[in-house]
């Protein structure tokens, strides 16, 4: 997932027609202009509650800025620091209201979420104060949601044609952009009407691809996974100290859930993927190298993942990387025979049946 910050979101706001305060990115001193109004200053980072841990500070000149944002950049966002800010003029909020389009996977398609109770967590919203609705995907918002959402709201009738024309705004990010969370919080109603003064947008990994506008940056990893996803591996790191390599999503649930089951605690989800290419199994066991010194299941199932070409990989990786766990190895499939052969020739003794290397695995890790 890919959290845009605030302005990157306000700037996709505005060329989607739903209103953003006019606003400047600024990082340093010298970028904040002389001015005579009330402003707000808001720290740049991808976490929310910056309203409450003082990210988000009223100033009504150049001076109050630069004070406010150098006593801003000190303060940790859960581990963020902020580097830039959000300098905008600072409306009078009569109400601030919710709204979002995120994806509802229990009805399968996207939801409208929106509440009259905003500027907080949603999740602390009481249930019947908020307003839920799919969005079929072949029709689109249609026009009495606009209207039960206005309603919802309790919008004046003025209000009710921005609130649908924001609907829509939003509804168009999420579908164009193939977000998995397009939202305000808050949306503020002010004197010249309905106005975003917040953004969160959340783009879905496997559509980047598609949008080479969007900056590829992740906020959240852990440094290991980090390493393994700018590689173009699928990886994600558990509490555990038993590290699996397997082909296949579904292989590495399965193992992991066999080990947990069989009373071991696996590191990781490691998909191998289909690979015939032994750098990749280096490149692989040298980032499991990372979450473990205790053991090291690689379980493959040969197909595409040829045993042969994973077995030159491991034998590799162990000259190379000398690690320090015990290795067990499960494989069967394609070149079955000739994988094992160059393993054994190695000393490197691979097994074949799943339950008895999970056994030895476990084993292993407990010694
Ligand atoms: P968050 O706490 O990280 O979600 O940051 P928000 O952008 O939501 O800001 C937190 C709070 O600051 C909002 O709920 C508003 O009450 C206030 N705020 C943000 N922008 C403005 C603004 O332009 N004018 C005024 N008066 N208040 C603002
Ligand atoms: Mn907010």
């Amino acid at each position: 997932m890919v959290d845009l910050l605030e302005y990157e979101g306000k700037i996709i706001f505005k060329e989607y027609g739903i209103p953003v305060p006019d606003f400047k990115v600024v990082s340093d001193e010298k970028d904040i202009p002389d001015f005579n109004e009330r402003m707000v200053i808001k720290a740049q980072v991808p976490t929310g509650g910056r309203g409450k841990r003082g990210g988000v500070r009223i100033v009504n000149n150049r001076e109050e800025a630069v004070k406010a944002m150098n006593e801003i950049k000190n303060i940790n966002f859960d581990g963020y620091r902020a580097e830039k800010f959000i300098l905008e003029k600072a409306y009078v909020i009569k109400k601030e209201l919710y709204i979002s389009v995120t994806l509802d996977r229990s009805v399968e398609m996207p939801v409208t979420l929106a509440s009259a109770e905003g500027g907080v967590d949603i999740n602390s919203v009481p249930q019947e104060k908020i307003y839920k609705k799919p969005i079929n995907p072949f029709v689109g918002v249609t026009e009495y949601t606009k209207r039960e959402l206005s309603k919802f709201l309790g919008l004046s009738e003025d209000h009710a044609q921005e609130i649908g024309r924001i609907l829509v705004g939003l509804y168009s990010i999420y579908d164009k952009l193939d977000a998995s969370l397009v939202e305000i919080n808050p949306l503020g109603l002010t004197d010249k009407g309905l106005i975003a003064l917040d953004s969160k947008i959340t783009i879905e990994d496997d559509a980047l691809f598609r949008h080479k506008e969007i900056p590829v940056r992740y906020f959240g990893l852990d440094e290991i996974e980090l390493e393994a996803k700018k590689k173009g591996l699928s990886f994600v790191k558990l509490e555990g100290d038993i590290g699996i390599i397997a082909n296949g999503a579904g292989l590495n649930m399965a193992t992991i859930d066999l080990i947990a089951q069989a009373g071991g605690k696996p590191a990781n989800f490691f998909d191998l993927g289909g690979t015939d290419d032994p750098e990749k199994v280096i490149q692989a066991i040298e980032l499991a190298s990372k979450v473990t010194n205790k053991v090291l299941f690689i379980n493959i199932f040969g197909g595409v993942t040829r045993c042969d070409t994973v077995a030159r990989g491991v034998v590799q990786a162990i000259n190379e990387l000398k690690p320090k766990f015990k290795l067990v190895v499960r494989i069967r499939g394609a070149n079955e025979e000739e994988g094992r052969k160059i393993l054994l020739d190695h000393g490197i003794d691979s097994m074949l049946n799943l339950d008895e290397a999970v056994e030895r695995v476990v084993k292993l890790a407990g010694e």
